[in-house]
Parts: C-alpha cells; sequence; structure tokens
C-alpha cells in the first residue's frame, strides 16, 4: 500500500489506531485512588462516592456517628475547638493517599486534597476566614523539605480566596512523633507546644479559623492547638482535614 496517499494519511492504519488510542489513555488524568481514567478531575466518580462522600459525623470531633450531634465523648469533656470538618477516614485507600504525600512525596495529591476540602468548605468558608495550617516540627520539615498541612491550605486559600495565615501558629517545643504515643500521652506531649505568632495575634482576635491538617487521630494536638487560639482571642476554630481516624 502506497502510504503517501490521500487515503492513507486520512485514516491511520490500525496499528496506528491502536497506538494513538494508547496514547490518548496515558495522556488523559487518571484517578489518584484506581488509576481507571477519569475525566477532568483527580478522582473518578464511583472513588469519589465510594471513599470521600460525606457521611453522618460528630459536628465537634469528626467521629462518625449513627445518631445525634455530638459524640459521647464531645458531650462528656467539650474539646475547645468548635467543629471538625473531615473529607474520609483514615482507613485503606486513603491513608495509603497520605502516607504517599508525605513520604513519596506526591506532592500532586496535595493538590487532590485542597480541591476535595475546598468544595466541601465552600459553604462555611467566606473571605474573613482565616485558614492556618498546623505547623510541622521544625526538624521534620527539615528533613521532608515541606509541610503537607501548608501545600494543601495553600490550594483552599487559591480556591476559596480567604486569608491564609501561614505563620501564625509556632511550635514552642518539640516532642515525641504523636505516632508513637498513647492518648494520654499525646495529650502531655502536645501541652504548650504551640504558641500565636505576635505578628498574627491581632488578626486572631476575634476572627474564624479554620486549622487545616492531614490527619486527626486522638485530636490532641487539634484541642490543643484550639486552645492556644481561643486564648489569643479567636471567636471561632473550626478543623478541617483530609482524614479522620475511626
Ligand atoms: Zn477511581
Ligand atoms: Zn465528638
Amino acid at each position: 500500500m502506497d502510504r503517501s496517499s490521500s487515503a492513507a494519511s486520512r485514516a491511520p492504519a490500525p496499528a496506528t489506531q491502536g497506538l494513538v488510542g494508547r496514547l490518548r489513555a496515558l495522556l488523559a488524568p487518571h484517578c489518584a485512588v484506581c488509576g481507571l481514567a477519569a475525566n477532568a478531575s483527580p478522582l473518578c466518580s464511583g472513588c469519589r462516592r465510594d471513599f470521600f462522600a460525606p457521611t453522618a459525623r460528630c459536628r465537634q470531633c469528626g467521629l462518625r456517628l449513627a445518631h445525634g450531634e455530638r459524640c459521647g465523648r464531645c458531650l462528656r469533656a467539650q474539646p475547645d475547638y468548635d467543629a471538625t470538618i473531615t473529607l474520609a477516614d483514615y482507613v485503606a485507600p486513603v491513608d495509603g493517599l497520605v502516607v504517599a504525600l508525605k513520604f513519596g512525596p506526591r506532592l500532586e495529591l496535595a493538590a487532590l486534597f485542597g480541591q476535595l476540602l475546598a468544595e466541601r468548605l465552600a459553604p462555611v468558608v467566606h473571605s474573613a476566614t482565616l485558614l492556618v495550617p498546623v505547623p510541622l516540627a521544625f526538624e521534620r520539615q527539615a528533613d521532608r523539605g515541606f509541610n503537607q498541612a501548608r501545600e494543601i491550605a495553600r490550594v483552599v486559600q487559591r480556591q476559596l480566596r480567604c486569608t491564609m495565615l501561614d505563620a501564625a501558629l509556632l511550635r514552642t517545643r518539640h516532642g515525641a512523633p504523636q505516632e508513637s504515643l498513647d492518648a494520654d500521652a499525646r495529650r502531655r506531649n502536645v501541652r504548650k507546644a504551640f504558641a500565636v505568632a505576635s505578628a498574627h495575634a491581632a488578626a486572631i482576635g476575634g476572627g474564624e479559623v479554620m486549622v487545616i491538617d492531614d490527619v486527626m487521630t486522638s485530636g490532641a494536638t487539634l484541642g490543643e492547638i484550639a486552645s492556644v487560639l481561643k486564648r489569643a482571642g479567636a471567636a471561632r476554630v473550626t478543623n478541617a482535614i483530609v482524614a479522620r481516624t475511626p
């Protein structure tokens, strides 16, 4: 067959068609969870529904709840934060994505989480909302080179056009990594571990603060941060997190 003929140039040979199809499939956006092609979204609709759909949760701490507005633990001892909004539970496959973001590092996952959080937060965030990412312990940030909470918060800030107070929280003390401790030790470990930077104290006073983090486990860190922010005069503190340990 003469490949330079006009018929051949109009319709690619079957082998070429197969190659074009495979290239298109490779270049199309793929779902971050299942790897299947996803149209114009980092998640396919099935994975979005299966792993990131809103569910009934304690409005204060984000634990899954069969009924009622607050879990027994929040009713017994009110945390200093007013509400928690979480995208998912910290179970497979979301836990794997969070670990991949931090240790991969797969920074494109910060864009995915930030976009999903922005969608969930859109009804409650307004232009005066202050986004405050949880700071990493200094030596961890030095090791990793980035703070995943900050990367996620940046995406939320860009999408919702609110204010991000990147350096509002300071680590004043560096305890052991929380994941190595039980619940009581976690509370002791984070006590007096944070402070509001004096340059941002005026902005925090009377403000609505949205604290951004990747994972909430016992809530000890976020409880301590909320208490510090409330002492600095924050009117309301909401946690906005990617995944909650069930
Ligand atoms: Zn998928
Ligand atoms: Zn609760």
